[in-house]
């Protein structure tokens, strides 16, 4: 294919979608069969400035329209992009990899989350204070203005568009940055959003992180950043912020979350919810997946040999296909860490006991795939049980007292979620003031329901979101003291 014929994609700066000052451009891959599916224009820190120019100037009189307006065209927004919900599952499957069985529903659970925003935003109020007749004391919550949002790539339109809705409600403009190995979908975002928002109150700036990320962590307009990604980037964010000033930062950090299983379970549900909690459909690439598994070891043999034959059957197939079990890894970059990881895996000495190779056939002689794959074995120490991956590969580790238990579960920088499987909930609610985690289950897997917080302890990172702490955290506080 020569890139006359390949679409670009544009960016949306002030209204317009526009490439960069300096013309820069990538090219996004189908992971699937490396073939090259659109060009991208890529923002420079002077574009980046641009942006946050822009938001700048539309961010007074956005916030001086009502909250009923403002879910008005918020609401709009998602409807327009509802209307094109099958060119975005289209596209975003090609530009991720991911199963489109899969990844039918983020676009409905994004606009499922936009609208907990918008019935929540009332409670963007302040307080009141007792004082004498003579003085009135209360606070107001104020928009910080601009908001920067750097999204990660396993569900790029489903953050693009949830990480707007939040600062939006709150009276702020926002500048996105979606993430580079997948940003294609952001476009028709984009469009949505020039369509409906006034110019500027969302700005969409495409490009490495290394470039128009940290331009858009050091611009000096932009004093409030959330962040989706990995700790490594969190820390480089939490570094470059501090060099130009005092900024407020959310981080949503990964995750290398235990899934911790005692012997009173029924083992077949158990194997069910451990295939289940690793997302291989979306190749483990989820910052919840359960990635490690620990078993008692009276269970542990029968667990094992449930959970192998279930991997078994899952079926890599062309992400577009409904019927397929499993895409490919997201980007070579990804792909090759991937693999390193596994190879690092055998060379500790965990025992590889399903998968980690590239499936046989021809469809998959192209492209960055690699079988779902389970190594056994896994003792406190290995690179295995500490790092996370971030791809199709579980880690099984065994346990004998709760002591020993609650030392590997927490023996990891992450403290995401995590889970104990039990039919002593008592038991298993003790345990949960032991371990260090954001996000707890028993007897689920299940992390994320709307309104309930969701955000890691440990180096998993700072804030909560999905919640009315997500809200809340978009304004500042603001005392005033009226004397009467
Ligand atoms: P990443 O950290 O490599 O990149 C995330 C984003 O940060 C991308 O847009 C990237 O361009 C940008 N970026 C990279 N370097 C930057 C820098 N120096 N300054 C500013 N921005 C920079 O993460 P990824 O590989 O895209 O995503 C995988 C990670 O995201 C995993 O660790 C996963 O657990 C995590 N994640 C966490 C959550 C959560 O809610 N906690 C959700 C999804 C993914």
């Amino acid at each position: 294919m020569t890139n006359k014929t390949i679409p670009k994609f544009l960016m949306l700066i002030d209204g317009a979608l526009t490439g960069g000052v300096n013309d820069g451009w990538l090219t996004s891959v189908n992971p699937a069969n490396e073939q090259e599916i659109g060009r991208f224009a890529v923002a420079e820190a002077v574009d980046v400035e641009r942006a946050a120019l822009a938001a700048e100037k539309a961010q007074p009189a956005w916030e001086e329209r009502s909250m009923t307006e403002r879910a008005r065209l918020v609401r709009e927004t998602c409807r327009r992009l509802s209307e094109r919900a099958d060119e975005i599952l289209s596209l975003e499957v090609r530009d991720t990899g991911n199963t489109i069985g899969r990844m039918k529903n983020d676009l409905a659970a994004a606009i499922g989350l936009v609208e907990y925003y918008i019935g929540v935003a009332p409670e963007l109020k302040g307080e009141t204070f007792p004082s004498p007749a003579s003085i009135l004391r209360f606070t107001l919550r104020e928009p910080y203005g601009v908001v920067g949002r750097i999204a990660p790539f396993n569900h790029p339109l489903y953050f693009a568009l949830t990480g707007l809705a939040g600062p939006l409600m709150a009276g702020n403009a926002v500048v996105i940055k979606p993430p580079e190995q997948s940003p294609l979908s952001a476009s028709i975002l984009a469009e949505a959003c020039r369509d409906v928002l006034p110019a500027g109150v969302v700005n969409i700036v495409n490009g490495p992180g290394a470039v128009t990320g940290q331009a858009l962590v050091q611009n000096p307009r932009i004093r409030r950043l959330a962040f989706t990604g990995s700790v490594p980037t969190g820390l480089a964010i939490q570094r470059a912020a501090a060099e130009v000033g005092i900024k407020h930062l959310s981080l949503e950090l990964g995750g290398k979350n235990p899934m911790i299983v005692f012997p009173d379970v029924d083992l077949d549900a158990v194997a069910d919810a451990a295939v289940a909690g690793m997302n291989f459909a979306w190749q483990g690439q989820s910052c919840g997946a359960t990635s490690r598994l620990i078993l008692h070891e009276d269970i542990h043999d029968q667990v094992l040999e449930r959970v192998i034959a279930r991997v078994g059957h899952i079926l890599p197939g062309d992400p577009l296909d409904e019927r397929s079990g499993m895409g490919p890894i997201n980007s070579r970059a990804h792909y090759d860490r991937v693999l390193q990881h596994i190879a690092n895996a055998s060379e500790d000495g965990a025992q590889l006991v399903i998968g980690g190779r590239r499936p046989a056939g021809r469809e998959f002689e192209q492209g960055y795939w690699i079988e779902p794959t389970v190594f056994s074995q896994v003792k406190p120490g290995m690179r295995l049980a500490r790092q996370e991956i971030f791809g199709p590969v579980l880690a099984v580790m065994r346990w004998r007292s709760l002591d020993e238990l609650v030392s590997l579960a927490n023996d990891t920088e992450y403290g995401l979620a995590a889970s104990v499987w039990t039919r002593d909930v008592a038991g298993a609610l003790k345990l949960s003031r032991r371990i260090k985690t954001g996000v707890f289950g028993v007897n689920s897997n299940s992390w994320h329901a709307i309104g309930v917080p969701f955000g890691g302890a440990g180096n998993s990172g700072i804030g909560r979101e999905e919640c009315l702490e997500e809200l809340l955290s978009y304004t500042e506080i603001k005392s005033i003291h009226v004397a009467l």
